[in-house]
């Protein structure tokens, strides 16, 4: 016994990693058979306009329900996808997904809000552009509508190749926004050498994680303003936090406190035909995610 323990130290293969190995195996045949289905959900979560007062636009996030695993969070199997190359049809899927719903949305409520997905690094390939482009043909949507979300990571392996597939996505039409913003390992430069046009301050900002959050929230606004980048601050999960970043000046906000991701239906009568005001927006429904 003690010797097998022994062994299995020095091949630093304990109990924990094997179900972590478990896990992983499962999520991956789950995921496979997911991915065939189409079994995922998208959940649409509000991003407001602060000096408007409007509703500008809606963050579309994946949802994954398993039969056998029950709800299986994003940050989980996002990595997984990314690892086996499934991202790449499956991101395809989330974008064909998103431009269908906002096409939906363009007819029933004509306004002129922004969808914004998710892309992975996986997903920067010279084919994305055409892709894209193709659905915008086929449901009928201006590139001005659709937004796509990268974060700082994404621009760490192979930069050129990267950047050049964000030329032309922006050339397309579409806006860029920096997700995560300060937690990754993006340099000030890169926010003027990639077609960006929003920055996504992270959450952890928002809610004081770090030594010095405050100081970092304004200096992020003043650099991005003068450099004539959008900020939207991500994670507003308080009417205190919501007025601190409107005397900060933000131009945007993301948070449970203006409204939880949802299913589509879940939007429609609250955030278009009601919704005018940041006040309309309290207090955010609590569904669950
Ligand atoms: P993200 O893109 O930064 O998305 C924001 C995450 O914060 C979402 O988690 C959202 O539900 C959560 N969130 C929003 N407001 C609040 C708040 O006020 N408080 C707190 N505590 N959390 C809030 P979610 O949906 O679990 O997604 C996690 C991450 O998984 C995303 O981070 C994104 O990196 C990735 N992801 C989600 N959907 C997709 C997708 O369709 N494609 C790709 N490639 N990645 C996705
Ligand atoms: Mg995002
Ligand atoms: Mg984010
Ligand atoms: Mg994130």
């Amino acid at each position: 016994r003690a010797k097998m323990r022994g062994r299995n130290r020095s091949h630093h293969f304990s109990p924990d990693m094997a179900d972590a190995l478990y896990r992983k195996m499962t999520l991956r045949h789950h995921l496979t058979l997911a991915l065939e289905a189409e079994a995922f959900d998208l959940y649409y979560q509000p991003i407001v306009d602060l000096k408007s007062k409007s509703l500008k636009g809606f963050e579309a996030l994946i949802r994954w329900h398993d039969e056998e695993l029950g709800q299986v969070s994003p940050a989980e199997f996002i990595p997984l996808a990314e690892e086996t190359g499934q991202i790449v049809p499956l991101g395809k899927w989330i974008i064909k997904t998103a431009c269908k719903q906002l096409a939906k949305w363009r007819k029933k409520y004509g306004k002129n809000f922004i969808m914004s997905v998710n892309l992975s690094r996986a997903q920067l390939q010279s084919s994305l552009a055409p892709t894209i482009e193709a659905f915008l043909q086929r449901y009928q949507i201006p590139p001005s509508q659709l937004a796509l979300e990268l974060t700082e990571s994404t621009m760490l392996q192979d930069y050129d190749e990267a950047k050049q597939c964000l030329d032309d996505l922006a050339s397309l039409g579409l806006e860029l926004y920096l997700d995560d913003f300060g937690t990754g390992y993006s340099s000030l430069s890169q926010l003027q050498d990639l077609p960006i046009s929003i920055v996504k301050l992270d959450q952890s900002f928002v809610q004081g994680e770090h030594k010095g959050s405050q100081a970092i929230i304004e200096a992020t606004q003043a650099i991005c303003e003068k450099l004539d980048l959008k900020v939207v601050a991500e994670g507003v999960e308080t009417e205190a936090q919501l007025n601190y970043l409107q005397q900060c000046s933000f131009d945007y906000c993301q948070g449970y406190y203006l409204g939880r991701p949802m299913p589509a239906f879940e939007h429609e009568d609250r955030n278009f035909t009601l919704l005018n005001t940041v006040q309309d927006l309290q207090p955010a429904t609590k569904v669950s995610e």
